[in-house]
């Protein structure tokens, strides 16, 4: 059975585009048994099917830019009403700017516990593993051409669907959304550790290692 977090408890995933927050949040899910939300994830599902919502996210990602702030609070807020969020559930992507971390605090109010993981990793290896990075078209469980290859070549070890790169870890879109997160994601850094909400994770070592670090951040029921 998956172990029981204390209460409800809300893991924001902050770092920079490609530290491997997806990789992690896919094993998190999995063992505590919340859903992963990924704002990207979302916005990417919109372009796949065409929508008004999908074809004005597709100008904004593929110039390696963020969304408007209320449009992309719409979004996560109608996703996290949903019923499988009563535990508690895992942000990635979200919050991107100082402003959605605040809206954030303000909209969750005290029943939940937020803690906010930081992926601590160097701009070199974030480069790596962006221009390798694969995921699957059906379930986005993410892939690297060489440190975490599929078993099949181009198929997705889970569901067998094809594998895709996105169309933003090309290399010039990746350094514009490398220097965004510095401009406009990095100061959420300060802003959870200010309310003692931050845990830093050390990212340069191997998935299954740095989720070992993960779990023994957060609170749990034996
Ligand atoms: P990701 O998959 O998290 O790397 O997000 C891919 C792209 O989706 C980003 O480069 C933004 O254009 C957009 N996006 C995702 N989440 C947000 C957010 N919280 N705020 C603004 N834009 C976002």
């Amino acid at each position: 059975m998956a172990p029981v977090i204390t209460k409800k408890q809300i893991l924001i995933l902050l770092g920079a585009p490609g530290c491997g927050k997806g990789s992690q949040a896919a094993l998190l899910k999995e063992k505590f048994n919340i859903p992963h939300i990924s704002t990207g994830d979302i916005l990417r599902e919109n372009i796949k099917n065409g929508t008004p919502l999908g074809l004005e996210a597709k100008s904004y990602m593929d110039r390696g830019e963020l969304g408007p702030d209320s449009l992309i609070v719409d979004i996560l807020f109608d996703r996290v009403a949903k019923d499988d969020c009563k535990r508690g559930y895992i942000l990635d992507g979200f919050p991107r700017t100082l402003s959605q971390g605040k809206i954030l605090q303000e909209r969750l109010g005290k029943d939940c516990e937020i803690l906010a993981l930081y992926f601590d990793v160097s701009n070199e290896t974030i480069l790596q593993r962006i221009l390798g990075r694969l995921l699957c078209k059906k379930c986005n469980t993410p892939y690297h051409r060489t440190f975490s290859p599929p078993k099949t070549s181009g198929k997705c070890d889970l569901c067998n669907s094809e594998l895709f790169r996105r169309d933003d870890d090309q290399e010039e879109i990746a350094l514009k959304r490398l220097s965004v997160y510095s401009e406009q994601t990095a100061p959420l850094l300060d802003f959870f550790n200010n309310q003692n909400q931050l845990r830093s994770i050390p990212c340069e070592s191997t998935k299954e290692e740095i989720f070992t670090n993960l779990i023994t951040l957060i609170p749990q029921n034996k």
